[in-house]
């Protein structure tokens, strides 16, 4: 199944579009993965100006392919993201964080993804980690950097709460290489940069080609002019139900109108920051539906 993303305004200071290929009518997750916006490359590089906003039960994880952006959270953490590395935030039971881009001579160029948290774990503590040094496979002419879970043998020290994996992908223009996937998952790769051929499916720039459990092999080949950087994200099915609505994931319409009670009276949920942004998001009003988890 082939995805294409669309296009949708992000709640910032500087009104920026994002590509966001899930949730989707067709898919909704991937193993865990829940949520894939891609931004940019763009020039502007001081672009993303993103306000004091709360998360519950998931993970977010900061991928930058160009660019420099500075996180800040209300558990205390104040990190600089700069390309290859890792920002993971587990939300757990709350938390508040903000992120601005700063200017830099190269363009700003990120892929936001979340990942939700099993019933088990998602009313967890939060905690925040940056990873600088995460593995690099050679294999062949692909090249791969593990940013959670296994691939080809090798580990991200990554905390991650269920059975998954996803990985940064480089190749040349033109080069093909084949890679073994854990056939227990399923599968998504998101195009960032050029065009791929996967197997027999041809995937266009931006767009999401995803693989039901049962893929053992993957041959990917660059066909278009300019390296290929791809994502691949995996995991076991989610195999539970759960609403996801504006920042939050909870399993109810109450505790969701009781999340969005608690950030906009700015109760003790989500602990308050500092930041050179200011201010905060308010929650919107919820549809006047009873919210249903899915
Ligand atoms: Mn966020």
């Amino acid at each position: 199944m082939l995805i294409e993303p669309r296009q949708v305004k992000l709640t910032t200071r500087t009104e920026i579009d994002v590509r966001r290929t899930i949730p989707h009518a067709r898919l909704r997750t991937i193993g865990a993965w829940c949520f894939v916006d891609h931004f940019g490359p763009t020039p502007q590089t001081d672009g993303m100006v993103v306000a004091a906003h709360p998360h519950t039960g998931l993970q977010t994880v900061t991928w930058l392919i160009e660019g420099q952006i500075e996180h800040r959270d209300s558990i205390g953490s104040v990190q600089l993201i700069e390309s290859g590395q890792l920002n993971l935030m587990t939300a757990g039971y709350g938390i508040a964080h903000s992120e601005v881009s700063l200017q830099t001579q190269s363009n700003l160029h990120a892929v936001q993804l979340w990942i939700a948290l099993p019933e088990e774990s998602r009313n967890t503590d939060p905690h925040f980690e940056h990873h600088a040094d995460l593995p690099v496979i050679h294999h062949g002419p692909l090249r791969a950097k593990i940013m959670a879970g296994e691939f080809l043998g090798q580990r991200a020290e990554t905390k991650i709460y269920s059975d998954l994996m996803g990985t940064e992908l480089r190749l040349a223009p033109g080069e093909s290489s084949t890679v073994r996937v854990n056939k227990n998952f399923e599968h998504g790769f998101l195009v960032v940069e050029s065009q791929a051929q996967l197997n027999e499916h041809e995937v266009p720039l931006h767009h999401l080609q995803y693989f039901e459990p049962g893929l053992e092999e993957l041959t990917i080949t660059n066909t278009g002019d300019t390296e290929l950087i791809a994502l691949l994200l995996g995991g076991v099915p989610l195999g539970e139900k759960i609403l996801m609505w504006w920042n939050f994931i909870g399993r109810t319409h109450e505790e969701i109108a009781q999340m969005r009670e608690q950030w906009n009276n700015r109760e003790s949920r989500f602990e308050e920051f500092e930041d050179s942004i200011g201010g905060w998001i308010p929650a919107p009003e919820l549809p006047n539906i009873h919210l249903q988890a899915r």
